[in-house]
């Protein structure tokens, strides 16, 4: 049985106080955690180290939603993964669509960050997804297939099992329209079989793929019930830590 693994990818929200808030009332709602399950949440880099601080004892783990290439240097703006790491991260949203949209990063530049996020002992959450246009043109599958198949280029078979991969479609984030289990599920078992046809079926099994897409409270269940989702990466809902505890206990 693979681990659910829910992430809360905060975008930019929440100032240093509206942080501090939030976990704690995730941390009293999710003092223990339930087997089978884990719980990441992903703050903005400015509420990071505070994060750490206030997790100190809880099981609920600390990620980060982006992350550059380069040890250090002038690169400015940007943020390594060393930095990251003595923040108390674990995990590094990689590629997520608003990142693609507003910021043109491809799957190249995904894969780059990837392997140096891997090589430094983070694990990265790759997002991929189709736009509403791409689906109604029927070119799902071959989006996909072309963003895993670029984003994992070059990562080895230990590595890939390590990594999460998030199946995020464009035309759900933030729009309350979340795609059906089943149109979830489709798009999971492709992903799947991509890693099992580059990596092999053992190492495919082993491979956290998360839903992301108007993960709601009343939704989670069905769709985390789904054979090869294994988790979800929440934005909205993961504001609130009645909400956002309430997706991670559907999990278990
Ligand atoms: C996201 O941003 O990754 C996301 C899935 O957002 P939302 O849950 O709000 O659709």
């Amino acid at each position: 049985m693979r681990t659910k693994v829910i992430a809360g990818n905060w975008k930019m929200n929440k100032d240093l106080s509206e942080s501090a808030e939030l976990i704690n009332g995730l941390k009293s709602k999710l003092a223990t955690m339930p087997n089978g399950v884990k719980a990441i949440v992903c703050p903005p880099f400015v509420s990071l180290a505070l994060a750490k601080e206030l997790l100190k004892g809880s099981p609920i783990e600390l990620g980060a939603q982006n992350m550059y290439f380069e040890d250090e240097g002038a690169f400015t703006g940007e943020v390594s993964a060393k930095m990251l790491k003595s923040v108390g991260c674990k995990y590094v949203i990689l590629g997520h669509s608003e990142r693609r949209q507003y910021f043109k990063e491809s799957d190249e530049f995904i894969n780059t960050k990837a392997k140096k996020t891997l090589a430094s002992g983070l694990i990265p959450i790759i997002c991929v997804g189709e736009t509403l246009q791409e689906r109604e043109k029927n070119i799902t599958n071959q989006v996909v297939t072309t963003q895993v198949a670029g984003c994992l280029k070059g990562i080895s078979a230990f590595d890939i099992e390590k990594s999460i991969i998030a199946y995020e479609p464009v035309w759900a984030i933030g729009t309350g329209k979340v795609a059906t289990p089943q149109q979830a599920q489709d798009v999971h078992k492709l992903i799947r079989g991509l890693i099992a046809q580059l990596y092999g079926p053992a190492t495919a099994e082993k491979v956290v793929i998360q839903y992301g897409g108007s993960v709601k409270p009343d939704n989670a269940k069905e769709l985390m019930h789904q054979p090869d989702i294994d988790g979800a990466l929440v934005g909205g809902a993961c504001l609130k830590a009645d909400s956002f505890a309430a997706i991670v206990l559907a999990a278990a």
